[in-house]
């Protein structure tokens, strides 16, 4: 089965750079922190020199940790370096050598790797977030006592019911809509217990359209947050998971461009060498963005998005394409062609549209004050288009743009595609 990268020793990819610095101009940690070795130029230099365990001081893996795996820099590099894996096959040695910290351990292999264990411990954390400061809405600010750096951030609440105990295993179109496909559905942790509406939107608007969906319990976290942290042997395990929920499923579709970008790459992370190889690469040829799905798959014309439920009133909106959208899964038009389809919705293109925002899983907690200044120009960018909303295919994109048009106080709403199909 035809794969398009995989994990290479990172000397070697190391070995390939020119010193150019064409990756330097569009790194948006770089823009912030104009150190050398923020950006993958100076790291690479870094890496190419690493021998063994002693090298990987706090300094290193200070740098290291200062990228947001946005991927801006893959099509600038001329040598095709995928720097990407290169971080992520530094991030592995470091954590092989010198082993994770007590939290990230705890974290990782205790409760995400363990998904009745995650859920209890996210229920509790339910019961326990009354006590944050509230914000506006259903918005609390993480307190310095959660993440010393990531003090001040607005952090969507808990939901008090997530998406996997509100839906049931099968979800069927209704009575007088024919069955033309049946598809699973990959929650993913934001949807599942942060954001489960839009999960039950998504599944409402394809039973509309005739698409019987399959949610397996069994699933877990796409193990995208622990394979960033270098923790490749703990996301395969929990990529074998996934891999057997979804078993007897041709298609998987998912509302999170993070997830889908990860599950996709379980043959880049996981394909090479061992049995299940061709597993990971089998399942990661079933996975679907919800745009994508909507627009490749099912084909659905123009029409069919004005059948739905929500009906707008001159929305003028803007679109944020998420990294793991445009660039690691290269989609772009559908989810502009589902926005442009809705009737009421206006779509008005914001500069840098596709520019970072800074989130890049817990770089947004770790080196919070980086990561505004990134999000800040995201904020000036939306202002600027006029619009009353943005939308975004990610709700890890979704958490962050909330945060700093609640910082610049902006009034936007925050959406993600669901939310302009369903009520
Ligand atoms: S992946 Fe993004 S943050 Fe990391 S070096 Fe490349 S451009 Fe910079
Ligand atoms: S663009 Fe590629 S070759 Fe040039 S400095 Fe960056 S990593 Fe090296």
């Amino acid at each position: 089965m035809e794969k398009a990268r995989e994990m290479t020793d990172f000397h070697e990819l190391a070995g390939k750079c020119l010193r150019c610095g064409l990756c330097t101009i569009v790194c948006p940690v770089h823009q912030v922190e104009a150190d050398e070795y923020t950006a993958a130029r100076g790291r690479n230099l870094l890496a190419s020199r690493v021998g063994g365990r002693r090298d990987f001081d706090k300094e290193f893996r200070k740098r290291f940790e200062k990228c947001l795996i946005c991927g801006s820099c893959l099509d600038q590099c001329p040598q095709g370096i995928s720097i990407d894996l290169l971080t992520l096959g530094v991030r592995e040695q470091m954590v092989r050598e010198k082993g994770l910290g007590l939290a990230k351990r705890a974290i990782f292999r205790y409760i995400m790797r363990d998904r009745e264990r995650f859920g209890k411990v996210l229920r509790l954390a339910y019961r326990l977030q009354r006590y944050l400061p509230a914000g506006e809405g259903k918005i609390r600010h993480l307190p310095s006592f959660l993440s010393a750096l990531g003090a001040g951030r607005r952090i969507p609440e808990i939901a008090p019911v997530f998406l996997r105990d509100r839906v049931t295993v099968v979800s069927s179109p209704p009575p007088g809509v024919e069955t033309r496909i049946r598809v699973g559905l990959f929650m993913g942790c934001s949807i599942d217990y942060i954001f489960p509406e839009i999960g039950r939107k998504m599944i409402r608007f394809l039973n509309r359209h005739g698409v019987e969906v399959v949610t397996p319990m069994e699933q877990g976290c796409c193990s995208l947050p622990v394979i960033g942290a270098g923790d490749l042997k703990t996301g395969r395990a929990m990529a074998e998971r996934n891999a057997r929920a979804f078993k007897d499923l041709d298609l998987i579709v998912t509302g999170c461009a993070t997830c889908g970008s990860a599950l996709k790459d379980y043959g880049t992370f996981f394909g090479r060498g061992e049995d299940s190889g061709e597993m990971f690469l089998r399942f990661a040829h079933k996975i679907r963005d919800f745009s994508e799905f909507l627009i490749r798959d099912l084909d659905l014309q123009p029409e069919a998005f004005a059948s739905g439920g929500r009906k707008w009133n001159d929305l003028k909106t803007t679109y944020h394409d998420p990294c793991h959208l445009r660039r690691y899964q290269g989609i772009a038009e559908e989810p502009r062609t589902v926005i442009g389809s809705v009737p009421g919705v206006e779509l008005i293109e914001m500069e840098g549209c596709d520019e970072c925002c800074g989130m890049g899983g817990s770089f947004g907690l770790s080196y919070y004050d980086i990561s505004k200044k990134i999000a800040d120009k995201k904020a000036a960018a939306v202002k600027e288009t006029g619009a009353d909303a943005v939308v975004t295919t990610c709700p890890g994109c979704r958490m962050q743009i909330i945060d700093t048009l609640g910082r610049n106080e902006m009034k936007q709403q925050v959406l993600h595609i669901a939310d302009l199909l369903e009520p």
